[in-house]
């Protein structure tokens, strides 16, 4: 695991070998590994906030999702409680409007499997945003991301392991959609509460 996450941190895929156009600044890869973790955040890629200081949902997408897990930073920081390994490891870069490019596609077949083949203790994946949820519940989605999160207790109950909660991205750019959808604050998040807490307690 130190060994891969070194060699990870050296990554520079996207500024030297890029599958379109090199990422315009040096690589920073933001995420954390751990051997001990119940619980995987599978988030999107870093933002400018989290690019500056690297530290994983340090900014106000952060808050919003220790809010929705229920718990303080530093139960959110503990790498014995969670992992936190986003589907693009470095900051992406920005579209023209400001909004935050999707993540690298070259990270995650570069390194995800070889990395969550290392934390095999993992029991919990909560899927932040579209890529995450492709990647963690491949054919098994629904139709859309709406559907898939709305879908959620289907999805949950499926067999095998680790059991894997879809969530939409913490953004505020979504406060939108999460008013749209009456039912992701009034079901799914006393039952993410729940299930964090329980999970938590057991660990
Ligand atoms: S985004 Fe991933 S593949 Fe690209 S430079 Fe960063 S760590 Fe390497």
């Amino acid at each position: 695991m130190d060994r891969l996450t070194a060699e990870i941190r050296a990554c520079r895929i996207c500024r030297d070998n890029p599958a379109g156009r090199p990422l315009a600044h040096e690589p920073r890869p933001v995420l954390v590994a751990s051997k001990t973790a119940g619980m995987l955040i599978a988030g999107q890629a870093p933002g400018t906030k989290v690019h500056a200081t690297g530290i994983p949902f340090n900014d106000a997408s952060g808050d919003r999702l220790r809010d929705w897990l229920g718990v303080s930073r530093d139960e959110f920081y503990d790498p014995h409680c969670f992992a936190i390994v986003p589907m693009g490891f470095c900051f992406p870069g920005q579209d023209a409007k400001g909004g935050d490019l999707p993540p690298r596609r070259e990270c995650a077949p570069a390194w995800r499997a070889r990395l969550l083949a290392l934390m095999p203790q993992i029991e919990l994946v909560l899927t932040i945003g579209l890529y995450a949820q492709a990647w963690h519940l491949g054919a098994a989605r629904s139709a859309s991301l709406t559907a898939t999160v709305e879908d959620w207790r289907r999805h949950f109950a499926a067999p095998g392991r680790p059991k894997v909660l879809a969530l939409p991205h913490p953004s505020w750019r979504n406060i939108g959609w999460i008013k749209r959808h009456p039912w992701f604050e009034m079901e799914l998040l006393p039952f993410l509460k729940a299930e964090i807490r329980h999970r938590l307690k057991e660990g």
